[in-house]
């Protein structure tokens, strides 16, 4: 396993919980806007963290934390992913999963019905599932896999989100609208604010997020097709 970043305690990473951040490093995508860069593309650059070292903080905190949250990177890129969530499943812990959605199979895995593997989880929905999903993802990407993904996790059963980062230069109102109807019925869905401060394009580093009234707009009109669709980060 390798783990390339931990956040020992947050309180912003899963809504409600208090939870330990685990962070495992490359993704199959090239978000110009992720704020992950170096473990997106350099992560040998950064310190490895120990599963060893892990559980000890968690376990001289059981009471406090609810749980962990894996995330990326694309955690389901790893073939010892599911070993991970057991181990922390053996430890008592809720697990929440961040994933982009590329990998149905290993969502359908995870979220086959008893295996109790996960308790919530949160996929990103780029784009509108038409070509510009290319440009908010930096690839070519299987969008079947995607709308898969949508399918596996809406008739899972667990607890989940869909949610997208409203970059100014990619999605409008229109996109945000369309996107939305194509999770109609879905639990909950999360407009992110954009923040160009670390952005994997470095030209998107002086552009302006959306002020906190588009966004807001954004969500009502989203909430035609998702009632529960909050805005996080403005
Ligand atoms: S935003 Fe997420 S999916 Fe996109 S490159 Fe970064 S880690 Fe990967």
């Amino acid at each position: 396993m390798d783990i390339r970043g931990f956040i020992e305690t947050s309180f912003l990473d899963w809504d409600g919980k208090i939870s330990s951040v685990i962070f495992l490093p490359h993704c199959n995508f090239k978000c110009p806007f992720c704020d992950n860069g170096l473990l997106v593309e350099n992560p040998e650059t950064l310190p490895e963290v120990k599963l060893e070292a892990i559980d000890n903080f968690i376990n001289q905190r059981k009471d406090f934390i609810d749980g962990v949250v894996i995330t990326g990177g694309e955690p389901t890129i790893h073939p010892w992913l599911t070993d991970l969530i057991k181990h922390f499943k053996a430890m008592d812990l809720l697990v929440k999963l961040d994933t982009n959605g590329t990998n149905p199979r290993v969502l359908s895995e995870l979220l086959t019905p008893n295996s109790e593997l996960i308790d919530y989880i949160a996929m990103d929905l780029k784009a509108p599932l038409n070509d510009k999903y290319y440009e908010a993802t930096g690839l070519k990407t299987d969008l079947n896999k995607i709308k898969e993904s949508i399918k596996i996790i809406m008739a899972s059963g667990v607890d989940y989100e869909f949610r997208t980062t409203v970059v100014p230069t990619i999605l409008d109102e229109a996109e945000i609208e369309e996107m939305a109807k194509s999770i109609a019925g879905a639990k909950k869905y999360a407009l992110q604010q954009f923040v160009p401060d670390h952005t994997l394009d470095e030209r998107l580093r002086v552009i302006a997020p959306h002020p906190k009234e588009k966004i807001e707009k954004m969500a009502a009109l989203a909430k035609k097709y998702v009632p529960k669709t909050i805005v996080r980060g403005v």
